[in-house]
C-alpha cells in the first residue's frame, strides 16, 4: 500500500507510472473498509471515485496533468457534492440528497482532486469533540480511546489514519484546527470571505470558513491555490485575485518576523503546562534564528468564548430554522396538525447539543434580551476586531496555542457542555475578527503521547506569511 504524506511524491510516482490514479483509489477503498471501526467515513464515494480516476488516467495518458490530480480528499459531511448524501452528521438530513456541488469541492474536482467520500463531524459542525454526531463518535487513530477532536474529527482522522492525502472541513470557531492538533496534522482557516461557502451547510454565516487538513504546509498552500477566489453564489466571497500560495511561501522562506503573543494566553490557568514550554522554546528558538518575539497585553481573552458564543447561537438559530420537515430530510409523520409536525419533526430530529444552541440564540436574539445579550456582544466582536488590527499595524503574526490540552478520552468531558466550550479558547478569536489561522504540530504530551500543534494567526488575506512563517516553526 502506497502512504502518501504530499502531493509532490505522487506527482512524481503518477508521472513515471510506477502507480495509476485507478489503483491508488482501490487501495484507499480497501483501507477505509479495513479502518471502518475507528467510525471515519460516512460514506465512501466509491462509484464516482473511480470514474474520476479513470478520468485522471485518461488526462495523464493524453499528458494532460493539474494542479491536484489524483489527490485523495475526503469531504466533511457537511458540503454538497451532487447526487451524494449529505447529512450534517444529523437525524433530520439522513437520506438527503445534494442537488448542486459546492464550490470548493466543485474547484477540487475541476483541478483534478479525487472525492473520496464524506466524513463524521459533530452534529451541524458544534462541538470540539466529535462526541455529538448522530452516527456515534469518531475514534482518534493514534489511540482509538481517544477523542479526534471536533467538529471536524472525521476530517483529521482520515489523515492520521492515512485513508486519504487531505480533507476538506469547516472551521466556525476551531473545528478545523482543533482536530488536526488532536490528530497531530496541519489545519488551515483562511481568511473569512477567502473560499466560497457556497453548499457548506450552514452553522453561523458570519463565523463559518471552509479550512483544509493535510500532512504538511506545501499542500496546504496548493490546495488553497485552488479553492479560493470570488464566486458569484457567495456575496460574501472576496473579490481577491488568489495567489500562488506555494511560490509567494517560497520566497518568504527568509524573512524575519515581528511576531507577538498574548502572555495571558500563555500564562492561563488552563493551559497544559507541557504545551506552555514547548510554546516557550519555540520562542527563543524563532528569536535566536533572528525573528523578533514580543509579549503583547490582551485583556480581551476572558470576553471571546462569551462572545463566539452568544453570536454564533443566534446565527444558529435563525440558520437552522429552515429544517421544518417540510422542506428537507426528516419529517414526522403522525402529526395531528401543521404545529405538532414542526415540533415533533425538530424534537426528534436535531440532537441534544443542537437544541440546547437553538434554544440558547433564540434567548438571545429575543425581544427583552436581544440588547443585553446579541448587542452587546457585537459591540465587543467589533473592539476585538479593532484590538487585533491594531496588533498587525505593528506586527507581522501572532503565536497561541491551538489547544489548552491534548485530546482527551471520549467520554471524559461530555457531562458538562461548559468544559467543552472552553476548549475553544484560543481558536475562536480568529473567526470573530475574521483573520487566517493556521495549527501546525509542534509536540506529543509525555503523559498520554497525544499531539498537540501550534497556532499561527496573521491579519486577513495574508496566507502566505502565515503558510511562512507555520513552515519556519516546524522546522525549528
Ligand atoms: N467547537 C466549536 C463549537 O462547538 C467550534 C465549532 C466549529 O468550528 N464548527 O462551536
Amino acid at each position: 500500500m502506497y502512504q502518501y504524506q504530499n502531493l509532490e511524491q505522487l506527482h512524481k510516482d503518477l508521472k513515471n507510472g510506477s502507480i495509476s490514479c485507478t489503483q491508488l483509489v482501490q487501495q484507499y477503498i480497501q483501507k477505509i473498509k479495513e479502518q471502518q471501526d475507528l467510525n471515519v467515513f460516512l460514506e465512501v464515494f466509491e462509484k464516482s471515485a473511480l470514474e474520476q480516476a479513470q478520468q485522471v488516467d485518461t488526462d495523464i495518458q493524453h499528458n494532460r496533468f493539474k494542479p491536484l490530480s489524483g489527490l485523495i480528499v475526503s469531504i466533511k459531511d457537511n458540503l454538497c457534492y451532487r447526487g451524494h448524501e449529505c447529512t450534517a452528521s444529523s437525524k433530520i438530513l439522513k437520506g438527503f440528497v445534494s442537488t448542486y456541488t459546492s464550490t470548493a469541492v466543485q474547484r477540487l474536482i475541476d483541478a483534478g482532486a479525487i472525492i473520496i467520500g464524506r466524513t463524521n463531524c459533530d452534529e451541524f459542525a458544534m462541538g470540539s469533540s466529535n462526541e455529538n454526531s448522530a452516527y456515534g463518535v469518531v475514534k482518534n487513530p493514534l489511540n482509538p480511546e481517544y477523542v479526534a477532536g471536533g467538529s471536524s474529527g472525521g476530517s483529521a482522522a482520515s489523515l492520521a489514519a492515512h485513508l486519504c492525502m487531505a480533507a476538506l472541513g469547516s472551521d466556525t470557531g476551531g473545528s478545523v484546527r482543533q482536530p488536526a492538533s488532536f490528530c497531530g496534522v496541519v489545519g488551515l482557516k483562511p481568511t473569512y470571505g477567502c473560499i466560497s461557502r457556497w453548499g457548506l451547510i450552514a452553522y453561523a454565516s458570519s463565523f463559518d470558513q471552509i479550512g483544509t487538513l493535510t500532512y504538511n504546509i506545501d499542500d496546504a498552500s496548493k490546495i488553497l491555490s485552488v479553492i479560493a477566489g470570488p464566486d458569484e453564489f457567495d456575496a460574501t466571497c472576496a473579490e481577491i485575485s488568489v495567489p500562488n500560495y506555494f511560490k509567494e511561501l517560497q520566497e518568504l522562506s527568509s524573512k524575519k518576523f515581528k511576531i507577538a503573543y498574548f502572555p495571558e494566553a500563555i500564562e492561563s490557568d488552563g493551559l497544559n503546562p507541557e504545551i506552555r514550554t514547548s510554546l516557550l522554546n519555540t520562542f527563543e528558538n524563532l528569536k535566536k534564528s533572528g525573528h523578533s518575539v514580543e509579549p503583547v497585553h490582551f485583556s480581551l481573552l476572558k470576553y471571546l468564548i462569551p462572545t463566539y458564543y452568544v453570536l454564533t447561537t443566534a446565527e444558529a438559530s435563525s440558520n437552522l430554522s429552515r429544517y421544518d420537515g417540510v422542506r428537507y430530510g426528516y419529517r414526522y409523520h403522525d402529526a395531528k396538525d401543521l404545529e405538532e409536525m414542526y415540533k415533533k419533526t425538530r424534537s426528534i430530529g436535531f440532537g441534544t447539543e443542537v437544541k440546547r444552541r437553538i434554544l440558547l440564540g433564540t434567548f438571545v436574539l429575543s425581544v427583552g434580551y436581544y440588547d443585553a445579550y446579541y448587542t452587546k456582544a457585537q459591540k465587543v466582536r467589533r473592539l476585538l476586531y479593532n484590538t487585533i488590527k491594531e496588533i498587525f499595524k505593528n506586527y507581522d503574526a501572532i503565536l497561541m496555542p491551538t489547544t489548552p490540552s491534548t485530546a482527551f478520552k471520549i467520554g471524559q468531558k461530555t457531562d458538562d457542555p461548559l468544559k467543552l466550550y472552553l476548549e475553544d479558547i484560543y481558536t475562536v478569536l480568529a473567526n470573530i475578527v475574521g483573520i487566517p489561522a493556521i495549527s501546525v504540530p509542534l509536540g506529543k504530551s509525555s503523559e498520554n503521547q497525544m499531539p498537540f500543534g501550534v497556532q499561527v494567526l496573521t491579519d486577513s488575506f495574508e496566507e502566505s506569511k502565515l503558510f511562512a512563517l507555520a513552515k519556519i516553526i516546524t522546522k525549528n
